[in-house]
């Protein structure tokens, strides 16, 4: 058979790798990846998930496997000939399948993973212990590699062939005998010279045990040179790792069937396991990983707990996790639940729904154990998933307030994270509702001109950065009894509270002398601004949330923010270009600004018009800059600004 294969990859029709793998090849050839060992951990858990596969077909037609559920993985070494082969007896692959699965990047994370690479050979190494690499690993230890492998319910046995460089070979080969059980697949590793440790069984054996112990069916390894020594216990304890005791799990083993359920390779932050009693009986082992996942933010939000009926695996796509809760990777294995159900009719099974509540409970709960008695551990946590998790606040309305309780923000109070409690407590004097800013960054919204007011009372601001921020802060109207309220919206409705010690008295007794008079003029400029302005503003009034700055905007009570604006008119892919969001806010100016008492104190001057209304437009753009929006005309701005400066210096 191998004379067959070998004559087989010279005459079988020549394909090349996309692009991406032949990238990820050359990483495996030339790897300095120090744990090269776990190309076997990557076949082992190959063939493990296609004998779940076939295991779940034959529910149905049960002649595929003859009724015979002797699932298992074979490694066979062969120290003299410089070969391993890895063969199980699963669902096997037809010829467009070998093609398609071991020529280009199957997996969804795997091809932003390649974008990553750096071509710094340490840089790259680390990157493939955090993310593994699948099939493609073999090229780190051996310089050839072949693949057999027939299709259940096929005759066909079709090879695939290559050293790794740029292409491989596809060719049908005559008959089936070198498979296990006549079907399955069988990866053959041509060992590379100095790799020569991988060809000793004990050490094979050690690495089947160190990282797929817990491999639910059994790996045998066999020494073809030793037949003699041939045992036929398992080396794995072949039994599903959610149904053992967690007491006779350790954390390295919990840690590698982590990295085979989850396909991905960090240390799980934490792990929730369970037997669940009473009206339905289930397994669960769940991890919450400590990283992000490649696919964290695909558009598709797919949860990834897999479904399992009395350890047959049925399907990863039962959604037994809300989508806010993506990032949790596991297992729940059933054991009430129909074996014959269709995928399909999971949908609507009664059981799926109970199961899937129960254990999104499960998880919140667990999340707020953690953040109540190891809070610095959980906002390590929040950090890495907290956008995430958000997205319940307003898709899961049964738990919002658990999640709000959970949430962490960062706020004008300094630098850690707050919870809304933390707030609440907190609250300044007559304080009435709990403030908010929005923006891209946490350092520039806190200098915002609508934060003023907040700050001069000692009021806290919440900062809110992520793009979800805008979603829940929409959907949900208050907390604990208290409004949640943008700074950048409404009316700021600080008059009851007071300000900072530091306000200085004096001053406010010397404005109070001319107070009546200047209101007037004030209202009389307000007037001329909104007159001038026109339709590039919706209204122009008074401010009691500024004290630094003479202006700035805000959205109309019940319109939209601009950060929301943003976001949704981003999310439209800038449908929304043509009308300016800007000109539907107010511009608020700053009475006690000793620009704007300029400005009113000149209100009545003979010719200052035309000065005035130049200024309406400075400061409407000068309120513009500020949130970050464009000019609205750059040559009137620019011949304007140029005007008042001439004005100033001559003076
Ligand atoms: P991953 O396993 O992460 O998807 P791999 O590169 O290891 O990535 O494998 C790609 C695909 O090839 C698998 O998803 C599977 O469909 C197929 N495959 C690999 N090994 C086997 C096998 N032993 N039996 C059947 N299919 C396999």
């Amino acid at each position: 058979m191998n004379q067959k294969a070998s004559s087989a990859d010279k005459t079988g029709e020549q394909h090349e790798f996309q692009a991406e793998v032949s990238k990820l090849l050359h990483l495996m050839v030339h790897s300095v990846y120090s744990e090269k060992e776990v190309f076997l951990r990557e076949l082992i858990s190959n063939g493990s998930d296609a004998c779940d596969k076939l295991r779940y077909e034959a529910l149905t037609k049960p002649d595929l496997i003859d009724g015979d559920q002797n699932f298992k993985i074979v490694i066979t070494v062969n120290k003299k000939k410089r070969l391993i082969h890895v063969a199980d007896n699963g669902i096997g692959m037809d010829r467009q399948e070998l093609i398609d699965n071991l020529g280009t990047i199957a997996r969804s994370g795997t091809s932003t993973f390649v974008e990553q690479l750096s071509g710094d050979e340490a840089k790259d190494a680390q990157l493939i212990g955090r993310f593994g690499v699948g099939f493609y690993s073999t090229f780190m230890v051996a310089d050839k590699v072949d693949v057999a492998s027939r299709t259940i319910g096929s005759d066909e046995v079709y090879h695939w062939a290559s050293d790794g460089a740029g292409a491989f070979a596809i060719s049908q080969v005559e008959d089936a005998t070198d498979l296990l059980d006549g079907r399955g697949t069988r990866v053959s590793l041509h060992i590379r010279k100095g790799d020569d440790d991988y060809l000793d069984p004990v050490r094979l054996r050690g690495i089947v045990k160190n990282y797929s112990d817990h491999i639910a069916i059994p790996i045998f390894v066999v020494d073809e040179n030793d037949k003699e020594a041939a045992s036929d216990a398992p080396v794995n304890s072949a039994s599903a790792l959610w149904m053992r005791a967690k007491s006779d799990i350790t954390d390295d083993q919990y840690t590698e069937f982590y990295h085979h359920v989850g396909h991905v390779f960090d240390e799980p932050w934490m792990r929730i396991h369970y037997k669940a009693e009473g009206r339905n009986e289930y397994n669960v082992l769940l991890f919450v990983p400590s990283s992000q996942p490649l696919d964290l933010f695909d558009p598709k939000r797919a949860t990834r707990v897999k479904l399992y009926v009395q350890r047959v695996f049925i399907t990863e796509d039962a959604e037994l996790l809300p989508s806010y809760l993506r990032f949790v990777r596991g297992v729940v294995d059933s054991e009430d639940m129909p074996l014959n159900m269709s995928r399909e009719m999971l949908q609507n099974n009664p059981i799926v729904h109970r199961i899937r509540n129960a254990v999104t409970k499960r998880v919140l709960n667990e999340l707020k154990k953690k953040a109540d008695k190891k809070p610095e551990d959980f906002e390590k946590f929040w950090s890495v998933f907290g956008a995430v998790l958000k997205e319940g606040i307003y898709e899961d309305f049964e738990r919002r307030e658990q999640l709000l309780d959970m949430a962490r923000f960062r706020s004008t109070k300094g630098e850690g994270w707050r919870t809304l409690k933390d707030y609440m407590a907190d609250m300044a004097e007559n304080q009435t509702a709990i403030y908010y800013i929005h923006g891209e960054d946490a350092a520039a919204i806190a200098k915002s001109p609508q934060l003023e007011g907040y700050l001069a009372r000692n009021i806290e601001v919440l900062l809110l950065t992520d793009p979800v921020d805008a979603f829940w802060t929409a959907a949900v109207p208050e907390y604990d009894g208290k409004p949640i309220k943008s700074v950048s919206r409404g009316t700021a409705d600080l008059d009851t509270i007071a300000k900072k010690a530091t306000d200085k008295e004096s001053d406010k007794e010397s404005h109070k002398k001319d107070d009546g008079v200047r209101d007037a003029a004030i209202g009389t400029l307000i007037a001329l601004f909104k007159q001038t302005l026109g339709d590039d503003i919706a209204d122009v009034r008074r401010s009691d949330r500024l004290t630094e700055s003479p202006v700035c905007l805000v959205a109309a009570e019940g319109s939209v923010d601009a950060y929301l604006e943003r976001v949704l008119a981003a999310s439209q892919g800038g449908a929304e270009e043509a009308t300016d969001p800007m000109k539907s806010r107010i511009l608020e100016i700053n009475p006690d600004h000793a620009l704007i008492r300029s400005l009113a104190a000149k209100i009545s001057a003979d010719g200052a018009r035309s000065e005035l209304e130049d200024a309406a437009y400075l400061l409407l753009d000068h309120a513009r800059i500020i949130e970050g929006a464009p000019v609205i005309d750059p040559a009137a701005y620019t011949r304007r600004l140029a005007s008042m400066m001439e004005k100033g210096l001559s003076l």
